[in-house]
């Protein structure tokens, strides 16, 4: 996957979550917003019928309606009275100010009949009706004080729960704006987070293309060069050549074999075949291996094994064997003459530990986070017949496939020491 590509599926995915998140975020507001006017406009309704209940309560108790108690009573509930007396008005009526308010009670006494709500003599009834685009509740009912009907009408504007519900909608896609560039900034920083392991993999892969593709060129180079000047060598100096190429070509196919097992170790498809094997054995095999190596190089190669037997474990006999030659290889390779090298096991219930003891160059504090990186070398600049720099990388991952651990330290005194854990 290339940059632009990444960069593309980076704003994808955050234009996804993003949307979905914030379609979610919509709906679940204006479900909330809905209930919430719904009980707003309920209870606003019930507290006005509540209001005219009570009115017409005091209206029975009054043997004199005055003014003055009908003014208080408007003042204290919000909203406007109108009487009549066996369908004469009264005074008060016409001491209504606001011209406009004859007109909303006509209105609402409109709206009764059309609505079908209008009763010549109803105990009590409330409605809302629409005038001038504004919605009123209108209620109104009849009492008898003697031989009288008295008919009662009370109209209240809802305009202010109108304009509490206007500003609370108002408050509410402010919040759903704000969440929203939130939300937009978290998607974006958290699917960068999301992207960031392709991305470093992509690095690690291009590291190792470019890695590779150098490490191929200096053999390649090499047999072009021989394959050229043999044209025109004798027999004697063509055998030379000859034998340089095989040697080059054999250590091209090394180093392919690496890789082609790395590939596997990547794409998850290197097979690990686990039998029961002797974890003493296969150390003691390698000893023995390597020991006439280790004389001819000058460096005393010695074995620790635990004093009871080990019992079996389940593990890839071929596998553990390449992981502890690469180890005991590096040991030799980087420990001088008359040094020392101590393999051991040591072993307990959960696991079993093989140690590859030195006593050589050791390596550098700063190097050891990366000695299990591809391609790294703590001395880039040597390279000969086996020193690709691959081999700790695939001692990493045959280790990982056993799910257990691989580490160095240093020895006491100088050199190093690989410590491989594997359960048991
Ligand atoms: P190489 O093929 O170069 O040995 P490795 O992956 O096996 O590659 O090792 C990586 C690097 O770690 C080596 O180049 C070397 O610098 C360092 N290293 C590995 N083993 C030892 C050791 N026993 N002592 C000192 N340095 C070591």
């Amino acid at each position: 996957m290339n940059k632009f590509l990444l960069k593309k599926v980076h704003i994808k995915l955050t234009l996804l979550f993003f949307s979905i998140t914030v379609v979610i975020l919509i709906v679940m507001s204006i479900s909330y917003l809905y209930i919430s006017e719904v009980n707003l406009y309920n209870n606003e309704f019930l507290s006005f019928k509540n209001s005219i209940s009570t009115f017409k309560t005091n209206l029975e108790q009054q043997t004199v309606i005055t003014h003055d108690w009908l003014i208080s009573t408007e003042y204290n509930n919000g909203f406007s009275i109108e009487l009549r007396d066996n369908g004469e008005e009264f005074l008060y009526n016409n001491r209504i100010l606001d011209p406009e308010k004859k007109d909303i009670f006509e209105a609402a006494r409109n709206a009764a009949k059309t609505q079908n709500t209008y009763d010549n003599n109803p105990n009590q009834i409330e409605y809302s009706f629409q005038y001038s685009g504004q919605t009123y509740y209108a209620g109104y009912g009849t009492i008898k004080k003697g031989n009288a009907v008295l008919e009662y009408w009370a109209v209240v504007s809802i305009l202010r729960l109108h304009k509490q519900i206007l500003y609370q909608r108002f408050l509410f896609f402010g919040i759903i704006a704000v969440a929203s560039f939130a939300i937009f900034l978290f998607t974006y920083y958290f699917t960068k987070r999301l992207l960031d392991p392709i991305k470093e993999s992509q690095v690690t892969q291009n590291q190792f293309i470019a890695s590779s593709s150098h490490e191929l060129r200096t053999p390649l180079a090499v047999i072009l060069s021989c394959a050229n000047a043999s044209k025109h060598a004798n027999v004697e100096e063509k055998d030379n050549f000859l034998t340089t190429i095989a040697s080059e070509a054999i250590r091209m196919s090394r180093l392919v074999n690496d890789m082609l097992l790395l590939a596997k170790t990547d794409n998850h498809t290197l097979h690990i075949e686990t039998t029961h094997c002797e974890p003493d054995t296969l150390l003691l095999n390698c000893y023995e291996s390597f020991e006439l190596l280790a004389k001819e190089r000058h460096v005393k190669l010695t074995i620790q094994l635990p004093d009871e037997t080990v019992k079996p474990c389940k593990m890839d006999q071929e596998r553990i064997t390449q992981i502890l030659t690469i180890l005991v290889q590096n040991a030799l390779n980087y420990t001088p003459n008359d040094g020392l090298i101590t393999l051991s096991l040591t072993n307990n219930d959960n696991f079993i530990r093989y140690s590859v003891i030195d006593n050589g160059i050791g390596i550098p504090e700063e190097h050891k986070k990366n000695i299990f990186k591809r391609f790294y070398r703590v001395n880039q600049a040597r390279t000969d017949d086996t020193h690709f720099g691959l081999g700790l990388s695939i001692a990493y991952e045959l280790v990982q496939a056993h799910k257990g651990n691989i580490a160095v330290k240093d020895t006491p005194g100088g050199g190093c020491t690989f410590v491989v854990e594997l359960p048991t």
